[in-house]
């Protein structure tokens, strides 16, 4: 059944509320209640608190489509963007919420009658996880619903520990956690891939597009699972991964938004090939940078703000390699703005000052990236056969060309080469020794270094400078 992305939102949001659940709005990928989180990376993050039992709501089932970002983090999905077809930096999890109301039996069904009835998935495509000792999940997937035991896999604990599987959920070390159940389609034996559990899992056939997670235990410290009084329910199915199905695509990537923003990038870049991995990466990396900057994130050396500027430096990366001149990453907000401006009028309301930001950033870096690509280059002519970039080289490209060490490291996986993280870290550490030494001897090494590097790059200062101007702009 062919669904744009816009009405698969709607369709889920109403089967839900049809359900009795209440339509709550996607919150920000700032984390209001978790500053030990970086960014929102699934639909529960904002139900946390309600979830520990530490916060009521006037509902106790909700549903959400909510904005995520998986970039930096416990999540990181940034190296995967160009190289698999169902990761994005930002995505959308629509989801829905059980707090202490309905359970497995509930969860199952709900799940199976949207994508059996509302979005008519055929059943035989759709394969089955659960956690190993999970028999209630098992029994309802089979016995109940009818899914054939040869297309139910159950899931031990793959990573090495008790509890520590893709099919046992934990918030933490402690705290509530349980058994989920994970819902794959299978695209098609024309490519590779194997069902999950198999060596061949991680390959793009079988693609996982719906977690159920059933909230069962209290971890305590001493390994303890104490059941929970009222177990909960907490969902995240990637809209993305159910469009493209919908639309009878194999990647993420070719969906329609992705479409449009891909055809608006191969425009103002002059790209021809459409398939170029670099427009994916653009398209990508122009919707997680204008979300963040609309909920009030600016480039910056830390923290949130380093992400998205290591995001931002990449994209316009993959610009250059596509044959951009000069500035064309803030002109891409407009496509966006098109495409998801229905659902997010912040993108609207808020897109000047995106551009704004956007624009400097790309001016800024502009100046340099050609020098520190030169510099790239020459150092490659010299590896004489090693497959390994020294870390000095790393190193030399951040502090004096502003390159993340990720983008290093994307241009030197297209070569298939590494790069020394341990030797981009050591002399991380040397430089900080020496900066510290020369303060101890009361020279003032940083206003040195400012305008020593101030012929190569106008230097960070400048641009947060520009940065707080537009912070200003944005309140
Ligand atoms: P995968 O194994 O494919 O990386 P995951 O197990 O990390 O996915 P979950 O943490 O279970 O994903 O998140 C719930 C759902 O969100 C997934 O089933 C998927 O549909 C979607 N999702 C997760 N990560 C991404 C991403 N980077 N881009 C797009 N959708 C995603
Ligand atoms: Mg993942
Ligand atoms: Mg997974
Ligand atoms: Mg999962």
């Amino acid at each position: 059944m062919y669904m744009t992305s816009a009405q698969l939102r709607r369709a889920f949001l109403d089967f839900f509320a049809s359900k009795g659940h209440q339509i709550v709005s996607s919150s920000s990928l700032i984390p209001g209640n978790d500053p030990t989180l970086l960014f929102t990376n699934a639909g529960m993050v904002q139900f946390k608190d309600v979830f520990l039992g530490q916060d009521k709501r006037s509902y106790n089932r909700a549903v959400t489509a909510q904005r995520c970002l998986r970039a930096g983090g416990k999540h990181n999905d940034l190296e995967n963007v160009g190289y698999t077809a169902r990761h994005h930096t930002f995505f959308e999890m629509l989801g829905n919420f059980s707090f202490g109301d309905y359970f497995k039996q509930d969860a199952i069904q709900y799940a199976w009658e949207f994508l059996t009835e509302v979005v008519k998935l055929p059943k035989e495509k759709l394969w089955i996880t659960v956690y190993a000792t999970d028999d209630e999940a098992f029994d309802i997937w089979t016995k109940h619903i009818g899914v054939p035991a040869e297309r139910a896999i159950r899931i031990g604990d793959n990573k090495g520990a008790p509890y520590a599987s893709d099919n046992f959920w934990a918030m933490g070390d402690t705290g509530p956690c349980g058994p989920c159940t994970e819902i794959f389609y299978d695209h098609g034996d024309h490519i590779w891939g194997g069902p999950p559990g198999s060596p061949e899992e991680d390959g793009d056939r079988f693609i996982e597009i719906w977690n159920n997670v059933f909230m069962q235990f209290n971890r305590h410290a001493d390994g303890r699972m104490e059941p929970l009084p009222k177990p909960s329910v907490d969902t995240g199915m990637g809209l993305e991964r159910i469009a493209a199905i919908l639309q009878n695509v194999h990647s993420n990537y070719e969906i329609d938004t992705f479409a449009a923003l891909i055809k608006a990038t191969a425009a103002i870049t002059g790209a021809t090939d459409l398939n170029d991995k670099s427009l994916r990466v653009v398209a990508d990396h122009i919707r997680s940078c204008s979300f963040l900057v609309a909920d009030g994130v600016m480039p910056s050396n830390e923290g949130r703000g380093y992400v998205l500027r290591r995001i931002i430096r990449r994209a316009i990366r993959h610009g250059n390699k596509l044959g951009a001149k000069g500035v064309f990453f803030s002109k891409l907000v407009g496509a966006l703005a098109e495409q998801m401006g229905e659902a997010y009028p912040e993108l609207i309301e808020k897109r000047a000052v995106i551009e704004k930001v956007l624009a400097l950033e790309e001016e800024q870096f502009g100046k340099t990236l050609e020098r520190g690509l030169g510099i790239l280059e020459e150092a490659l002519a010299e590896l004489h056969g090693s497959t390994v970039i020294p870390g000095e080289v790393a190193f030399k490209l951040y502090d004096t060309y502003g390159f993340p060490l990720d983008l290093t490291s994307d241009v030197a996986r297209e070569r298939g080469l590494t790069v020394d993280q341990a030797g981009f870290e050591a002399a991380m550490e040397a430089q900080r020794k020496r900066a510290q030494q020369a303060s101890n001897f009361g020279a003032d090494y940083n206003q040195a270094l400012t305008s020593a590097q101030c012929t190569d790059f106008t230097g960070y200062s400048q641009i947060q400078g520009k940065a707080k101007v537009v912070e200003i702009l944005l309140e």
